[in-house]
């Protein structure tokens, strides 16, 4: 006997990024053992879980050493209590409503937009901006839907819409039929966003085209200017094509913790092959109760307290500290007359890189001439090349000393 294994793993483009990132910076450490390096590449909070969040968790943890508050299996989409703050908290004051089962609680953002894909045919169109957040990729070259990868680093069947500086960032609509857009915004990797008008071309486009849009939402958090949406349902019909992911991993530091959501409106239909709809909520919520068992009882709980009056103050400190470090990042790269793009409603800063230097070679350059890792932007899809990603997770201190260290450079 011999197992076969599912073959479309192996069109996944080998050494992942992060991977490579980590083995060239351990092999510079190695041979240059004073180097104080200064990490901006990775995309994990540094700061640790606030005060009413750790109080509720340990509050919980404690319920679960008693008999008579004891909590085994929950609901697979999560608890009420924890879905009724959501929509209280995050919809209702944008003047959206929600019904409670329209909200699943999950264990992670990555794991839902990787997941989603199971309830649609293998025989959809994907379209996915580049450069992207490579869970949406990969997840659909395993499940078959992309073919293999072309030279130029794109997978054959997946329609890719740039998004550089010649369009500022502003993907164009597909000029043939797409079926399932993945949208990221605020973006990661480049930090950029879409304002009310232009999302709402695309929820347009979707309705035209009867197409889904999967819209991941995780750095909502982030937003400071006005007329950037904050959620893809404050366009006008998006209930009808749009499935929108959040996550407190980046707003509350829960990247370990692990606690999201996904919101699955009953209105957004799919069709089987002799054209019947059939509501994509129940089809996630089968998915859901069949393969999920629950976020654990107190990360629930702990989530819960990101809604408390206390909790809602500790996470703006957060992300006011690392929009901090975001705006010293512009500004320094910009005064050293670099292109700067995002940074001002995200914590990711997206920089082009000099003399046409590629993403790796620049790479290289920083991490040797001033102990700074960045994450090369090509890693996010070839339209990335000849960019950097750099990070607002850190310290306030490190970033202004990378900052520094950038600025005594010349390119
Ligand atoms: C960090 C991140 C998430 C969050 O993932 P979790 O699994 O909830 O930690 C989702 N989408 C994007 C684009 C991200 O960068």
């Amino acid at each position: 006997m011999t197992v076969k294994i599912n073959e479309y793993y192996l069109l996944l483009k080998g050494n992942y990024i992060f991977a490579e990132i980590a083995e060239r910076v351990e092999n510079y450490q190695t041979e240059h053992p004073q180097a104080n390096i200064i990490k901006m590449g990775i995309g994990d909070v540094n700061k640790p879980l606030t005060h009413a969040v750790i109080r509720e968790f340990q509050n919980a943890v404690k319920e679960m050493s008693k008999a008579d508050t004891f909590h085994g299996y929950g609901p697979e989409q999560g608890y009420q209590f924890l879905i009724e703050e959501i929509i209280k908290n995050e919809y209702k004051p944008r003047g959206i409503e929600l019904n409670e089962n329209e909200v699943f609680i999950s264990d992670g953002a990555k794991c839902d937009t990787g997941n989603i894909q199971e309830i649609f045919s293998l025989n959809n169109k994907v379209a996915v901006t580049d450069p992207v957040y490579p869970v949406y990729v990969d997840s659909n070259v395993m499940a078959g839907r992309t073919g293999s990868m072309n030279k130029d680093g794109r997978y054959q069947n997946l329609t890719y819409l740039p998004c550089t500086e010649e369009n500022k960032f502003v993907p164009e609509l597909p000029n043939s039929n797409i079926d399932l857009i993945y949208l990221c915004y605020p973006n990661n990797p480049t930090g950029t966003t879409l304002n009310k008008e232009q999302l709402r071309e695309w929820v347009d486009y979707a309705k035209d085209n009867k197409s889904i849009i999967l819209f991941d939402a995780a750095y909502e958090a982030y937003i400071q200017e006005k007329n950037i949406p904050h959620s893809i349902y404050e366009i006008e019909g998006a209930r009808d094509v749009a499935v929108e992911f959040r996550s407190f991993s980046k707003n509350a530091g829960f990247t370990g913790t692990r606690c999201a959501y996904t919101v699955v409106p009953e209105e957004i239909m799919g069709y089987d092959v002799h054209g019947h709809t059939h509501p994509l909520n129940s089809l996630w919520k089968r998915r859901q109760t069949t393969k999920f068992n629950g976020v654990s009882y107190p990360v629930q709980k702990a989530a819960m307290a990101v809604y408390s009056s206390e909790g809602k103050n500790e996470i703006k400190e957060l992300i006011n500290y690392y929009m901090k470090n975001s705006a010293v990042i512009r500004e320094s790269l910009k005064n050293i007359g670099l292109n700067v793009y995002g940074g001002v409603n995200s914590p990711y800063i997206w920089t082009k890189i000099p003399k046409n230097m590629n993403s790796w070679d620049f790479f290289d350059l920083l991490l040797d001439k001033a102990h700074i890792v960045g994450t090369p932007g090509v890693g996010f899809g070839p339209s990335g090349e000849g960019y950097l990603r750099l990070s607002a997770f850190n310290t306030l201190k490190n970033t202004k000393e990378a900052m520094e260290r950038i600025s005594n450079l010349s390119f």
